[in-house]
């Protein structure tokens, strides 16, 4: 314990995120087990440094200046089946592909999740869903390792969800293994191809994004409502409001950090005037400080 760890340093975000955009990371280490989370923690304790937990980077728009601390990269992703239906996962899996994994096998309940591609950590941490699914619905329980390197399980009624909300938004932590309790459903991989079918029909699916920027306003969807406002192909820079869903702001070239905040504050004013209806970002921006 508090032996050196194998960081890197000045390590480019962009890299390990769907918007391809940000700058460095002063500290940056790939953590594999649950073990190495604990010992990470420990030793970002001990020098001092601010750790950001990350999956996939599909829903974070990092800074341009990157991260002045140590990014610590979720690939923990273990997978295992203790009996039939419960599934218990590393936060660093494919959520994607346990969608599409137990849709297969006949298991029903994370059909959505085909097509998300995050982590089972970033999902849990998001509530992520499609189509009125969500991620708590199937939870079971979430392994979780505090900063001082504690490991805890929590049962899903000691947490609180709701729309793209969880308890952990509030943590200081890493969630590091999932059980999700899935039902036997034979109709289950035909509704997970619908939705893929559906999703690849839908969005700009090759894009550089980090999929919807705005969570829906009550009683509606915030992409109709920038469309509405005829907003689709507006661009700050690189950034772009996408032509195929205008809730989907795309890197579509070298956009910055601050072009996509730039484009995000311009389509927030403009549906505000228009509508009066204020959207909120539902992706999580990470300063640098
Ligand atoms: C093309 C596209 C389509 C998308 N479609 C959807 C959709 O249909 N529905 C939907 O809800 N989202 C969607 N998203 C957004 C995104 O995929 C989800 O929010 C996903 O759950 C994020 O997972 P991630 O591993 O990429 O998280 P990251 O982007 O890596 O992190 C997101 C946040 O979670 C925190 N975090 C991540 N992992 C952990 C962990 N193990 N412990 C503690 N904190 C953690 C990070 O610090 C950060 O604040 C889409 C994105 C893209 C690019």
């Amino acid at each position: 314990m508090n032996e050196p760890l194998p960081f890197k340093t000045d390590v480019p975000l962009a890299s390990y995120c769907t918007y391809g955009i940000g700058g460095p990371a002063a500290h940056l280490l790939e953590i594999h087990t649950i073990e190495e989370m604990q010992q990470a923690f420990l030793y970002c304790q001990k020098h001092n440094l601010r750790a950001l937990i990350i999956g996939k980077g599909s829903n974070c728009l990092f800074d341009d200046q990157g991260f002045n601390g140590a990014v610590l990269i979720n690939k923990i992703d273990f997978h295992e089946t203790p009996s039939p239906g419960i599934f218990r996962v590393g936060a660093g899996y494919s959520f994607s592909l346990l969608g599409a994994q137990t849709a297969r096998q006949g298991w029903a309940g994370l059909e959505f999740a085909s097509g998300i591609p995050g982590s089972v950590g970033g999902a849990v941490f998001m509530n992520a869903g499609a189509g009125g699914g969500e991620t708590a619905t199937q939870l079971q329980s979430v392994e979780f390792v505090s900063l001082n390197g504690e490991k805890r399980t929590f049962s899903k009624e000691e947490l609180s969800f709701s729309y793209r909300k969880s308890s952990f938004q509030t943590m200081q932590g890493a969630i590091v293994a999932a059980t999700f309790a899935l039902t036997k459903d034979p109709q289950a991989r035909q509704r997970q191809l619908e939705i893929i079918a559906k999703r690849t029909a839908s969005q700009p699916y090759s894009a550089k994004s980090a999929g919807c920027v705005f969570v829906n306003p009550t009683n509606g969807a915030a992409g109709a409502l920038i469309d509405k406002c005829g907003l689709k192909g507006m661009k700050v820079g690189g950034a772009e409001v996408s032509a195929v869903h205008a809730n989907f702001l795309i890197n579509a070239g070298q956009a910055t950090a601050r072009d996509m905040l730039a484009l995000i504050e311009r389509v927030q004013a403009h549906v505000k005037d228009t509508t009066g209806i204020e959207l909120h970002p539902e992706i999580r921006l990470i300063p640098y400080e």
